[in-house]
């Protein structure tokens, strides 16, 4: 019991609490982004987190748009964020919220803080009201419409809502502390006079409640209890707290703050992303090198990958930064056991065997994957030509090179053993051609005599190979170097992106699915790109090498 207590994070201890003192019965948590842009991998965290909590405590996630300010909104998100959320695996029973259904409920709120004595109608500008507010130590001063009347308040908080004043000629105010310590609480400004059409409520109203009282009469209306949120909303806590008081509700939501979570060496700032964008540096907010949640499905990344990386992360109250390698960690472990192992060879040279038949054709049969028995095996096409990787053989190797080279003798990935005995190479020295003879009593990839083969490389069949295109992708930025220049753009890796245009996979490829994850034998794993890759001209992305530099604790 003290065990399990140690490993609970600090926003379970305090639902625990709740429940223990009866505060609540059934916990609900919620994911409120605005339809303003796209997801991220801080937007999963904090997705994992509120549905994780729902489930763990047998309660109730809801998925909501807080889409009370029209300006900044977008319906074009609403449709992407969706399927993000879906996509990570959080079940919100396909019921979603909108915070611009509460608009009468928020008006209603309004007008009973107005009778508390609450809330005033307030005719300075917002210029005014900025001058007011005082300093830090140093209190503001009250408006002079700070003491009018309830009714007239009342009256003009109508007038307000049917259209009566100009766009800015009034708001209404919270009556709080002028001189509280906590700026915030100066007479917040809580509904202001905006013409603007909703995508929801099209022009029923040209008054928009602003976020602070909004957001607890979001969270209050759908029973949310705990409404987790990041840390710069800590000094707004009070103001969330005045607003579910005075309102009154029976079981006020609370509100806990939690630090963001930073990635090294990505990008997430809109601004940089949307410049990218623009200057064509990058394919769209969905590409790979990105890690809007969009970018990190079509490199190749899992939910649950995601979900295990959010796991070691964990959550604090203490701002951080997470290293990238942990993710590519994450990653790596989660498709080891479930990608099939298969070979491509990404910078081919042609092998000749010159003693194989010319006509002939085998199959080699090759396990999918040696962790994982149950993926089964497949049967590989195996002929006189094939293809290596440049990087498998050498005309002057060093020592302890064991891979192919005049004269070597190398184990064929799952079957025979050839020897070099000759090779080509163009007028600037590049190996173009590779000539081998083979033993046909190695085949299986062991041989009668048992003699030691140090070197096992993978091999394409020519005749049945899959032409492909292969993305290798480096991070966008180098923290280490520092992300932005001297003069604020950002400090780019030009090797962020190297397109290989000539890569030969085998043939069972040729079934692989979009967004389907391979391991290529020794190079890494990679996925079908979704947006790029058809039948006649397949395209890879490596999601990530097979080596770490990252190492769990
Ligand atoms: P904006 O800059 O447009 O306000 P935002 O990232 O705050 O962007 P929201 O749509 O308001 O976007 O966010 C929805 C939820 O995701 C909020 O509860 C927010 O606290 C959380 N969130 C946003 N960024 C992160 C992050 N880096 N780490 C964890 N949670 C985050
Ligand atoms: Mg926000």
């Amino acid at each position: 019991m003290a065990e399990e207590m140690q490993t609970k994070n600090f926003i379970e201890q305090i639902i625990d609490e709740d429940l223990a003192e009866g505060k609540y019965t059934k916990i609900i948590t919620r994911f409120p982004p605005e339809p303003n842009g796209y997801l991220h991998i801080g937007h999963a965290k904090s997705i994992l987190l509120n549905y994780g909590l729902a489930t763990e405590y047998n309660g109730q996630f809801n998925f909501r748009f807080d889409d009370t300010n029209p300006t900044k909104e977008r319906m074009e998100f609403v449709q992407s964020i969706q399927d993000d959320v879906k996509w990570l695996g959080a079940d919100f029973r396909d019921e979603v919220f909108f915070a611009s259904n509460y608009f009468d409920e928020m008006y209603e709120a309004a007008v009973k803080l107005i009778k508390k004595g609450k809330a005033y109608v307030c005719d300075l500008s917002a210029d005014e009201i900025k001058a007011t507010r005082g300093f830090g130590s140093e209190p503001g001063t009250d408006s002079p419409y700070r003491d009018r009347s309830v009714e007239e308040n009342l009256a003009l908080f109508e007038g307000m809502k049917n259209g009566e004043c100009e766009d800015g000629a009034r708001v209404l105010r919270a009556k709080i502390d002028m001189a509280s310590p906590n700026m915030n609480m100066r007479d917040p400004v809580i509904y202001r006079v905006a013409r603007m059409t909703h995508h929801n409520t099209g022009d029923k109203w040209c008054i928009y409640p602003m976020y602070d009282f909004a957001h607890p009469i979001e969270d209050a209306i759908e029973g949310v209890t705990h409404s987790i949120c990041t840390l710069e909303f800590e000094d707004h806590r009070p103001l969330y707290d005045w607003v579910v008081t005075e309102l009154e509700y029976e079981h006020p939501p609370k509100q806990i703050e939690f630090a963001k979570l930073y990635l090294t060496n990505v990008i997430t700032g809109k601004r940089y992303i949307k410049k990218l964008v623009e200057d064509g540096i990058v394919d769209g907010w969905d590409d790979p090198r990105l890690v809007s949640i969009a970018a990190l499905r079509r490199r190749g990344f899992t939910p649950s990958a995601i979900k295990t990386f959010m796991e070691l992360v964990g959550v604090s109250k203490s701002q951080s930064s997470v290293d990238y390698a942990m993710l590519e960690y994450c990653i790596r472990e989660d498709l080891k056991p479930t990608a099939k192992r298969m070979m491509a060879v990404l910078d081919p040279i042609k092998v000749i065997i010159d003693n194989y038949p010319e006509d002939k054709v085998e199959e080699v049969e090759v396990e999918n994957n040696q962790e994982n028995p149950e993926l089964g095996s497949r049967k590989v096409a195996f002929s006189r030509e094939i293809y290596i990787d440049r990087e498998d053989f050498m005309i002057e190797p060093p020592k302890k090179y064991f891979r192919l080279y005049p004269g070597n003798e190398v184990r064929l990935k799952g079957t025979y053993y050839i020897t070099c005995t000759d090779y080509k190479v163009d007028e600037e020295g590049k190996v173009t051609e590779i000539h081998c003879t083979y033993d046909p009593l190695t085949q299986g990839g062991t041989s009668p005599d048992g003699r030691k083969i140090k070197g096992t490389i993978h091999w394409v069949d020519a005749r049945t190979a899959v032409d492909a295109e292969v993305r290798l992708y480096e991070n966008i930025v180098d923290e280490e170097k520092g992300k932005l220049n001297d003069d604020g753009t950002l400090n780019l890796n030009p090797n962020s992106l190297q397109i290989l245009k000539n890569c030969k996979l085998e043939a069972a490829f040729k079934e692989a699915k979009p967004g389907e994850q391979f391991q290529f034998l020794r190079h890494g794993f990679f996925c079908v790109d979704s947006k790029d890759s058809t039948e006649e001209k397949p395209v890879y992305n490596r999601i990530v090498s097979l080596k770490s530099s990252y190492k769990p604790v």
